[in-house]
């Protein structure tokens, strides 16, 4: 090839011609360093360039500047990479560099330097200098990472590098890793599992495109039966994936890994090292990682012989992308083993009503674990009506919550309370005269963290002490907390039990791996009497004495009329009620609600999962909700808001009128202001036959607008 067309990584660029120079040797996939104006930019060599030699010479073709030292990016992943911009209306740039810069500094050598304390002393001591001292303390880390932990600059950093303080340790990013067996530890699997497993492994042996739903209830040995498919991939030499929704908690998935296989899988994730995510990235690229545990983003990266995918917990909403490309890696994981040609296993006990209904419609081959794996039983369900059984002003616990609490604390049990809120208040007002603390950045109430001392935006992150008096009206000490966050149940629960040991784990308490495992690590102990946790511990955790499960709130999910309103509630509450009774002794669940008679509750009490899926289902198809319709949204900001506004305007008056697409709006968006940029939205409703990604891209392409505005597309949202 000497004329080559690169896709490069800038999404405002379309693809660029360049010229091939003597000596130098690209294929379809290679990694390039081009010349772009002054600087250089990487790009993927996507095609061979069209233009017919006599139009552009050579010699007007800049040349090709260098070959990064990587494997090509195979063909699979190219066609996943346009199908990807293509059906999320995403610029291809943005999708590819979920590839390519995922793997940081791709070029240069073999090794990274980070640095460490070198026991040292500085000569003048600083109280920046000391803080560093001590944060550092055990780390090792590339300077800027260093810098991000101690809170200081990198200035400061480099100063302690010139006095010996901290030392230079060079990492060799292409050690290798150690390698998993898989016939470390056979498990001997029960008749279910078996018949799953045989399956799957059959389906990986095949080595082509085959999707599974494994549908079994919590607790019925999905993880087992699976890992005997990723025994298979390994005995075959392929790569596998497994994804994973809450990256934070897998230390105990990890470690059953390790038990099964002899060695803990790569893990992959955003706060990776970045020694780390480049030997990873290295690693995957050149075939040698094995087996690839990860949150979402690590369905792009460039495995050399993928052989089996994995979607763990496939119906967790954390797989849907918000920001960036808005992709669904649910979604994108299954076109990935179709363009790969390898089985896809999306497992869950509550799986998404879009996946049920392509098995059901035989698209999906649906495997099914029905009971719990050793006999033990699923909990019992009771709901506790809260119009006929209010707790105290200022407490959320009702009476027959509370009672149960205490006889699991005299039984020696233990117990989890849920409530999908992190901190301790959703709303602080003033008493006197009534102001409400309020995100500067964005539409939203700001949220009070005791623990922290902290008023908190859970939007935009912006933070604020809370005041010594009303910024309002100047009262002193008026501040009120409206509405429970976990913190505050956490103070309920020692205030009924002052003798319990009481963990809160919420992504606050809970904010790496350590802590993750020293939460684990204490709960197998039994020294903890109480888990009150965010959604964090609804999924994964397997605590054998944990016998009570409270849901604080089940209505709180159901309010705002979202589209998912129902299905998330069902899948949130079953899936903590999941962590009840999983030993040998029987569970018990009650539900807090102020609708027992709603279907989805009605249906969680009967612990009738079909119920609740067949009224779901009538009322997707009523609304031409998927799967029976498709839904996309279009949203419009800018920090000027009648700049967002009129552009949302030129959008709207351009609309198309056809007869497979209802477009509603503009409007402003739920989160009217968020980030500070003002948003505005429309929504599109299609038949399912409907081409929505043509339609809407017609449409965009025909109205301009101001710099400042931005414009995304949202397919198949997942809330609005
Ligand atoms: P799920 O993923 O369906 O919620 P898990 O795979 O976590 O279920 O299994 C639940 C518990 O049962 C785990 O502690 C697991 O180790 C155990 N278990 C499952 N299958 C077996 C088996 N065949 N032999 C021994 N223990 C098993
Ligand atoms: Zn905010």
């Amino acid at each position: 090839m000497n004329r080559a067309r690169l896709l490069v990584m800038n999404a405002a660029l379309g693809p660029l011609d360049y010229r091939v120079p003597e000596g130098m040797s690209v294929e379809y996939g290679s990694v390039v360093v081009a010349p772009l104006g002054p600087r250089q930019i990487m790009g993927i060599v996507w095609e061979e360039a069209k233009l017919p030699a006599h139009s552009v010479p050579d010699e007007k073709l800049r040349p090709l500047l260098g070959l990064v030292d990587v494997p090509p990016i195979r063909a699979e992943l190219r066609r996943l990479i346009e199908w990807t911009a293509d059906y999320y209306i995403a610029p291809m740039a943005a999708v590819a560099r979920m590839v390519i810069s995922s793997g940081g500094a791709l070029r240069g050598p073999a090794t990274m330097t980070e640095y460490r304390l070198s026991g040292g002393m500085p000569e003048r001591m600083t109280p920046q200098r000391e803080a560093a001292l001590e944060a550092l303390e055990g780390e090792q880390a590339t300077i800027r990472e260093l810098a991000g932990i101690a809170g200081v600059s990198e200035g400061v950093l480099r100063g302690l590098v010139n006095q010996g303080v901290l030392e230079p340790v060079e990492v060799d990013v292409d050690r290798p890793y150690p390698r998993a067996a898989p016939g470390h530890a056979v498990v001997e699997l029960s008749e279910d599992q078996q018949a799953v497993a045989a399956r799957l492994v059959e389906a990986v042996q095949a080595e082509e495109f085959a999707p599974f739903l494994l549908d079994g209830v919590t607790g019925s040995g999905k993880t087992e039966t699976y890992f005997e498919a990723v025994a298979q991939a390994l005995r075959q030499d392929r790569q596998v994936l497994v994804l994973l929704p809450e990256i934070a908690l897998t230390e105990a998935f990890l470690s059953r890994f390790e038990d099964r296989f002899g060695t803990a899988p790569i893990v992959w994730h955003s706060s990776l090292k970045s020694t780390e995510r480049r030997r990873a990235w290295r690693a995957i690229a050149s075939g040698e990682a094995q087996v690839v545990v990860g949150a979402r983003s690590a369905l792009f990266l460039p495995y050399a012989n993928l052989g089996l995918i994995v979607v763990d917990e496939a119906h967790e909403i954390s797989f849907k992308q918000e920001d960036g490309v808005r992709y669904n890696a649910r979604d994108v994981a299954v076109m990935r083993s179709h363009f790969e040609r390898i089985p896809v296993v999306l497992a869950s006990a509550t799986p998404a009503l879009e996946s049920l209904h392509m098995a059901d419609s035989g698209t999906y081959e649906k495997l099914v674990l029905p009971s719990r794996y050793g006999g033990a039983t699923l909990p019992t369900i009771k709901l506790v009506n809260l119009t006929e059984e209010q707790p105290g002003r200022g407490a959320w616990i009702a009476a027959p919550l509370r009672a149960a609490l205490e006889d699991r604390l005299e039984k020696g049990e233990q117990s989890l309370l849920f409530l999908n809120r992190r901190g301790y208040a959703p709303l602080t007002l003033c008493r006197n005269c009534g102001f409400r603390f309020q995100c500067p950045n964005c539409s939203a109430w700001l949220v009070e963290h005791r623990l922290s001392r902290r008023l908190s935006c859970h939007h935009c992150g912006h933070e604020t002490k809370p005041p010594e008096r009303c910024p309002e009206c100047g009262e002193e000490e008026c501040l009120v907390a409206c509405g429970p966050g976990v913190e505050r149940i956490a103070d309920e629960v020692a205030e009924i039990l002052p003798d319990a040991r009481v963990a809160l784990v919420t992504s606050d308490t809970i904010n790496s791996p350590e802590k993750a495992a020293e939460f684990v690590a204490q709960a197998e102990a039994k020294a903890i009497d109480v888990i009150v946790g965010t959604q964090l511990v609804t999924k994964g955790f397997h605590f054998p004495e944990l016998t009570l499960v409270g849901v604080i709130d089940a209505d709180l999910g159901l309010e705002g009329g979202d589209l998912r309103a129902a299905e998330r509630t069902y899948q949130q509450v079953a899936q903590v009620a999941g962590r009840a009774g999983r030993g040998s002794k029987p569970g018990e669940v009650l539900i807090q609600t102020r609708h027992p008679d709603a279907p989805v509750i009605a249906a969680l009490e009967a612990g009738d999962r079909d119920a609740f899926y067949e009224a779901e289902t009538e009322s997707r198809r009523h609304a031409g909700a998927p799967p029976f319709g498709r839904w996309a949204a279009i949203i419009v900001s800018s920090e000027d808001d009648s700049e967002a506004r009129e552009a949302a305007n030129r959008i709207g008056t351009t609309r198309p009128f056809l007869d497979d697409v209802m477009i509603l709006g503009p409007a402003p968006a739920p989160l009217a202001l968020l980030r500070n940029r003002y948003r505005y939205r429309l929504l599109l409703n299609a038949r399912r036959t409907a081409n929505l990604q043509a339609v809407i891209r017609d449409w965009l392409r025909q109205v301009d607008h101001p710099p400042g505005v931005r414009v995304g597309v949202d397919i198949d949202p997942y809330s609005f």
